[in-house]
């Protein structure tokens, strides 16, 4: 582990060579011109420069040994600076992980030394041009080579699509179907049968290479097939999903707030209707204060699952979906609202929030897209929903009515209601067998990350109330700013899950007319309802405070 003295050295290194080596001015004109500076990429992963890259390898193996929490923090960094490079550099991060998880010792000592030492990029190669978000569709084979009846080594053959770092890496880990199943194969560049496409001309993250894979019986000896055992190639795969996709929902936020930094400066500037638009309610409430709240709920579920992956918790592959869904689908909301709250400049590449929106986008579709994040969690809370005989959530919401009865100001009884809500949908599709339409399984996956999203809030406000939050977590917001932003992303959550709750059960002919309103009083709508009073109040104020309005506000009070 790093202690917070060297992230946040890290952090500031970081901030600095942006500044001199990324301006805007040479982002957007990489960025026209579709260009990868695999120099500067080279620069932060080498060990005697940046060396971003020794954060997340072990000390034994040379790097810093950072833990998940580490690891976000530079990634929403990166992101903040630009998603195309931070792609790049996360590439490594990517194309490790299988040696990390399921190497051999003598492996891990040569690969992970050389990223330590030598700063190799690597490139992950699981996707194919059939096999997308059904990776099981593989069709990249690796055929034993046997020699008086022992593999030395595997031939493999296959295409690789959508590759990051496919054009620049040195070493790629790829997923092949052995007889016994896939597997993670390392592979360098520059063997024999080995080649990649042209870069891909792609809508955002331009400054990122991209390219397709070609292997045309590329011989491996049998030492790169990783953890020496055939077939356990997804097993390898899923055992760092809750990781990686925390990654890149740090880079959903860190979009998403790049946007919203650039944004909120501008409208103190802009004068219209004799005003800066930073005074018109109907806009900043619009355009700026529900994209803060939403970023802030995800950036709770980063963090508290984070922590727990850190803590030994398990690979957390359910909150790694649900962080990566709701940071990524705020950060697309957030860079989608900054385009508008500049206007015509806006939609300028002048001003880059237009950039940050085209690359962001990306973060809903690689790592697992937004649709399979959504059956990931549906599915895998439907368990927890059966196993528990319907309470999981309402075992959840009673646990922050029990929070609120000690911190009455953190929207715990509000997130309550929103996982109420989704208790009762979840028990009313198992009873009208609702789920045999995916949607509304999908549906019900969305309900459930805004539920916890909204009770991971509520806990991070009470924590910053009781000064117990964990020393490296971001204090961007003060408790009662925080405690602000949790009441009113909590009352979207449970509006969210109240009225979709009703919609999609009576969408599915789940209820008949004369259940509504016992479907109505079992989703707590009357409560939902109430519970929105003080919205208009508690968004002013976090209006004054991304303003610096809110000390004014206070001495006024007084
Ligand atoms: C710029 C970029 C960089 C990338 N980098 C890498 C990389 O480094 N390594 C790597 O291995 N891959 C990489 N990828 C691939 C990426 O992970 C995949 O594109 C992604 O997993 C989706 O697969 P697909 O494109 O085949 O889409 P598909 O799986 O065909 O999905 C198309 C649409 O259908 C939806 N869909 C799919 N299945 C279902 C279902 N069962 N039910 C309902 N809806 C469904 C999806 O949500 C999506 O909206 C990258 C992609 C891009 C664009």
């Amino acid at each position: 582990m790093i202690t917070n003295k060297t992230l946040k050295l890290s952090i500031k290194s970081l901030r600095e060579f942006a500044k001199k080596r990324l301006p805007d001015e040479v982002l957007i004109d990489l960025d026209a011109k579709d260009e990868c500076p695999i120099e500067i990429v080279r620069h932060m992963c080498s060990p005697d420069k940046l060396g971003i890259q020794l954060l997340f390898i072990p000390e034994e193996f040379g790097g810093m040994g950072g833990g998940t929490f580490d690891v976000y923090c530079i990634c929403e960094e990166m992101a903040r600076i630009d998603l195309g490079v931070a792609t790049s550099v996360l590439a490594t991060f990517l194309g490790s992980d299988p040696i990390t998880v399921g190497a051999t010792p003598e492996q891990k000592k040569l690969w992970l030394t050389r990223i330590a030492e030598e700063g190799v990029l690597f490139a992950y190669g699981a996707t194919e041009p059939e096999a997308g978000s059904d990776l099981g569709a593989l069709r990249t084979t690796a055929d034993p080579v046997v020699q008086d009846g022992r593999t030395v080594g595997y031939k493999i053959t296959g295409n690789k699509q959508w590759i990051s770092n496919g054009g620049v890496a040195d070493v790629y880990t790829i997923l092949a179907n052995t007889p016994s199943g896939p597997s993670w194969f390392v592979v360098e560049k520059g063997a024999k049968g080995f080649t990649h496409d042209k870069p891909e001309d792609k809508h955002g993250i331009r400054l990122s290479n991209t390219a397709a894979l070609a292997l045309d019986n590329v011989y491996v000896d049998a030492d790169r097939l990783l953890g020496g055992v055939e077939g356990q190639g997804l097993i390898q795969a899923q055992a760092v999903f809750g990781y990686t996709r925390l990654m890149v929902a740090a880079f959903g936020l860190g979009g998403g707030w790049a946007a919203l930094d650039r944004a909120i400066p501008y409208s103190t500037k802009r004068i219209q209707a004799g005003a800066p638009l930073s005074e018109k309610q109907g806009y900043t409430h619009k355009l700026i204060v529900p994209n803060v709240a939403r970023l802030e709920a995800a950036r709770s579920y980063i963090e508290e699952t984070a922590l727990r992956i850190d803590a030994g918790e398990g690979s957390l592959n359910t909150e790694g979906a649900i962080a990566k869904y709701m940071a990524t689908e705020a950060g697309n909301l957030a860079a989608d609202a900054s385009i508008q709250a500049l206007g015509g400049y806006g939609y300028t590449h002048e001003y880059m929030v237009e950039k940050i929106k085209r690359d962001v986008r990306i973060t809903t579709i690689y790592e697992g897209t937004s649709e399979i994040m959504e059956m990931t969690i549906a599915r895998d809370c439907w368990q927890l929903h059966l196993k528990t005989r319907g309470q999981h959530y309402h075992d959840q919401a009673k646990k922050l009515e029990a929070l609120h009865a000690t911190h009455p100001h953190v929207g715990a009884d509000i997130a309550a209601l929103a996982l109420h809500a989704v208790a009762e949908t979840m028990e009313k599709a198992r009873i009208a067998r609702m789920t045999r339409h995916q949607h509304i399984l999908l549906r019900l996956g969305e309900l459930i990350a805004y539920a916890e999203c909204a009770g991971s809030l509520a806990r991070r406000a009470a924590l910053m109330a009781d000064n117990k939050l964990t020393e490296k977590a971001n204090r961007r917001f003060d408790e009662t700013a925080l405690a602000a932003i949790s009441r009113i992303f909590a009352r979207e959550a449970a509006l969210k899950a109240g009225t979709e709750g009703a919609r999609w059960s009576i969408g599915a002919g789940g209820v008949s007319n004369n259940e509504l309103p016992a479907l109505e009083t079992s989703l707590r709508l009357p409560a939902i309802h109430q519970a929105q009073a003080g919205l208009i109040s508690d968004m002013d104020y976090v209006a004054d405070v991304l303003y610096g309005r809110a000390a004014k506000h206070a001495e006024q009070a007084a």
